[in-house]
C-alpha cells in the first residue's frame, strides 16, 4: 500500500469514527430516557398529592364515624335517663329536645358518610392508577437503559476496531504528512484529503489549468491543492 492510499484510508476511518461518535451522542434512547424521567417525575408528584388527599379523606371518615358512635351512645344514655323514674313535664321536654338534636346530628353524620366514602374510593382508584403508571414507566426506563447499553456497546466496539485500523494505516504515512493531515483535518472538518480524478480534485472540484495539471502530475504524489489547500493526491485511484 502506498503512502497516498494509506492517507486516503486514514481519512475514511476518521470519517467513520466521527459518524460513530455522533451516533453515540444522539442515540434515540437518550431522548426517550429524558421523556420517561419527566413523566415519572410528574406521576410521582401527582401520587404524593393523591396520597395526601386519600389520607385526609380517611381521617374525615374516621372522625365522622367516631362522632356517629358518640351520638348513638349519648342517645342510649339520654333515653335511659328519660325512661328511668318519674319526670316533670319540663324534664321530659328537655329529654325530647336532646333526643331530637342527637337524632339530627346522627342523620347528618350518616348523610355525610356516603359522599365521603365515594370520595375515598375515587382517591384509592386514582392512587392505584398512579402507582401502576409509575411501575410501567420504571419498566420502560429499565428496558430503554438496557437497549442503550446494548446499542452503545456495539458502537463502542466498532470505535475500538476503527481506532486500531487507523493506527495500522497511519504507520504507512510519514510524520510530516501525518502532521499536515491532522492540521488540515481540523481546518476542513474531516475532509482534508482529495484526489485527482482526471484533472479535477475530488472535493473542491475546481478544474486544474493544463499547465498547473502538468506540473502537479510530474511532482510529488502527495501535495497541496492550489485552490482549496487540502492535501491533494495526484495519482488516480488504483494507479498509484
Ligand atoms: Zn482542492
Amino acid at each position: 500500500m502506498t503512502e497516498a492510499s494509506s492517507l486516503m484510508q486514514v481519512q475514511e476511518l476518521d470519517l467513520e469514527l466521527l459518524k460513530c461518535a455522533s451516533a453515540l451522542a444522539s442515540m434515540p434512547q437518550q431522548e426517550r430516557l429524558k421523556t420517561i424521567a419527566l413523566a415519572a417525575k410528574k406521576v410521582a408528584s401527582e401520587l404524593t398529592g393523591i396520597i395526601g388527599q386519600r389520607k385526609d379523606a380517611q381521617i374525615e371518615i374516621d372522625d365522622t364515624r367516631a362522632d356517629l358512635e358518640h351520638y348513638r351512645e349519648k342517645t342510649v344514655e339520654v333515653q335511659g335517663l328519660a325512661d328511668a323514674g318519674e319526670h316533670t313535664h319540663r324534664e321530659i321536654r328537655d329529654f325530647e329536645q336532646q333526643l331530637t338534636s342527637l337524632a339530627k346530628r346522627i342523620e347528618k353524620c350518616e348523610f355525610q358518610l356516603g359522599p365521603l366514602t365515594e370520595r375515598l374510593g375515587r382517591l384509592e382508584r386514582a392512587e392505584k392508577n398512579a402507582r401502576l403508571t409509575g411501575e410501567r414507566l420504571e419498566k420502560e426506563r429499565a428496558a430503554t437503559e438496557a437497549s442503550l447499553a446494548e446499542g452503545s456497546a456495539s458502537l463502542r466496539a466498532r470505535i475500538v476496531e476503527l481506532t486500531r485500523e487507523r493506527e495500522r494505516a497511519s504507520q504507512g504515512i510519514s510524520a510530516e504528512h501525518l502532521a499536515a493531515y491532522e492540521k488540515a483535518r481540523k481546518r476542513f472538518k474531516g475532509l482534508a484529503v482529495e484526489r485527482l480524478v482526471g484533472n479535477v480534485p475530488s472535493v473542491c472540484r475546481v478544474k486544474l489549468q493544463p499547465s498547473l495539471f502538468h506540473d502537479l502530475a510530474h511532482g510529488d504524489e502527495i501535495t497541496e491543492c492550489p485552490y482549496c489547500h487540502r492535501i491533494l493526491i495526484t495519482s488516480e485511484e488504483g494507479q498509484e
